[in-house]
């Protein structure tokens, strides 16, 4: 049975935003490219279930997903059977089954999963579809370069049971000019796979190697397949990427990529605190004066760090509330005193727009130095999803 009670917090996810960072997206190459969408860490955090129906709506129909348990969610998520779900990282053998039965593709790094890959597609009668992944200096996961040439060999020779979808490898880090010769590296080597790839695929699989920063930033990247994540998310993977994209797209007074997601509360009550008093534990947050507090159902366990106490802030009726005292697991008290319209019950945000006003990911980020990518997904797994408007 699924709760019969509201959720203290909710997140909200924006359709139009996805349709204009896909456009925008799409606008930056003249090939006709496939794109697929990362969502792992629960679709960076905007709630596989709910977002990949909606991404779907929008056109798109190719996914990846880190491990097996996630593309078990996709699965049940997806609404147009057509849509395809590829593993980047873990899968046990024990799900390889279930992987080949769904159809769904898997990156192969290993020659020993390779070999068990084909034995279970034979003993079942029905296609693995997967992607080589090769090891070109990212140093985590790959085929070495001597292990090229016999594996496409091999693979090629397994075709009656082994479909090779892709070809792909990871950079380590294109959203940095600092790791600009490691990446060019990398591509140098990719390249080298391609050419010898030609060699002995009798039909040629997808070409991958781009995520976000390098599908911006260098197109000589962009291969056949790029894997984008956070950019579809309407988030730039850093601000360098989002100065050069800028740079290089002066159309753009702005921001081109918006935020599908918001992070929303509501008050849970309000007081009125004496001066001289201390608000909350210890004595973190002295009232110098008389002071109007409100409690929001928000704590460290939701994601909203300890280390914006005394220090972050939300949205009440479009202006800022600066959280007062510690953060509590559950719990922020916010100063409230020059709002006196405010009152139980009303909207706070966490991050998104509320009256002209804006949290962004990038300010929360910024308040919790964390990473875009780590605020995102830190948001639980159980906060209710639902679509604007
Ligand atoms: C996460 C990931 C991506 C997407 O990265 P973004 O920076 O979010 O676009 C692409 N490829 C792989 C292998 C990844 O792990």
């Amino acid at each position: 049975m699924s709760k019969p009670f509201l959720f203290p917090s909710y997140i909200e996810l924006d359709k139009k935003a996805l349709q204009t960072n896909i456009q925008f997206l799409r606008g930056r190459t003249d090939k006709n490219l496939k794109i697929s969408v990362v969502i792992k860490g629960n679709a960076y955090g905007h709630g596989i279930s709910t977002f990949l129906p909606m991404a779907e709506e929008c056109g798109m129909n190719h996914f990846s997903v880190f491990s097996a348990d996630e593309a078990f969610d996709a699965l049940n998520a997806r609404t147009n059977p057509e849509t395809r779900i590829m593993i980047m990282g873990m899968i046990r053998n024990e799900e390889l089954e279930w992987a080949i039965e769904n159809e769904i593709e898997f990156y192969l790094f290993e020659n020993s999963r390779l070999d068990k890959a084909y034995a279970v597609a034979k003993k079942m009668g029905k296609k693995a579809n997967v992607h080589l992944q090769l090891e070109t200096g990212m140093n985590r996961t790959g085929f070495h370069r001597e292990e090229w040439e016999p594996l496409f060999k091999k693979v090629n020779s397994l075709k009656e049971d082994i479909t090779v979808a892709g070809i792909c490898t990871h950079y380590a880090g294109a959203e940095s000019m600092a790791n600009h010769y490691r990446v060019q590296r990398q591509n140098e080597q990719f390249r080298e796979a391609v050419r010898l790839a030609k060699k002995y695929f009798d039909k040629l699989p997808l070409f991958h190697t781009s995520s976000s920063a390098a599908y911006l930033t260098y197109p000589e990247m962009h291969y056949d397949m790029v894997r984008l994540g956070i950019s579809v998310y309407g988030l730039w993977p850093s601000r360098e990427t989002f100065m050069y994209a800028l740079k290089k797209n002066r159309k753009h007074a702005d921001d081109p990529l918006k935020r599908v997601l918001s992070w929303k509360s509501e008050i849970m009550s309000t007081k009125w605190v004496d001066e001289g008093e201390f608000i909350g534990y210890g004595n973190i947050f002295l009232a110098s004066s008389r002071m109007r507090i409100a409690t929001v159902p928000i704590g460290y366990s939701h994601g909203f760090g300890r280390n914006l106490t005394n220090a972050g802030y939300v949205l009440i009726h479009g202006e800022r509330a600066r959280v007062v005292g510690l953060v509590n697991m559950n719990m922020i008290t916010v100063e409230i005193t020059d709002m006196p319209k405010t009152a139980k019950g009303d909207e706070v945000v966490l991050i998104g727009a509320q009256e002209g006003q804006d949290i962004t990911v990038a300010s929360f980020s910024e308040m919790t130095n964390n990473l875009n990518y780590e605020v995102l997904t830190r948001i639980p797994q159980d906060f209710p999803r639902k679509i604007k408007g």
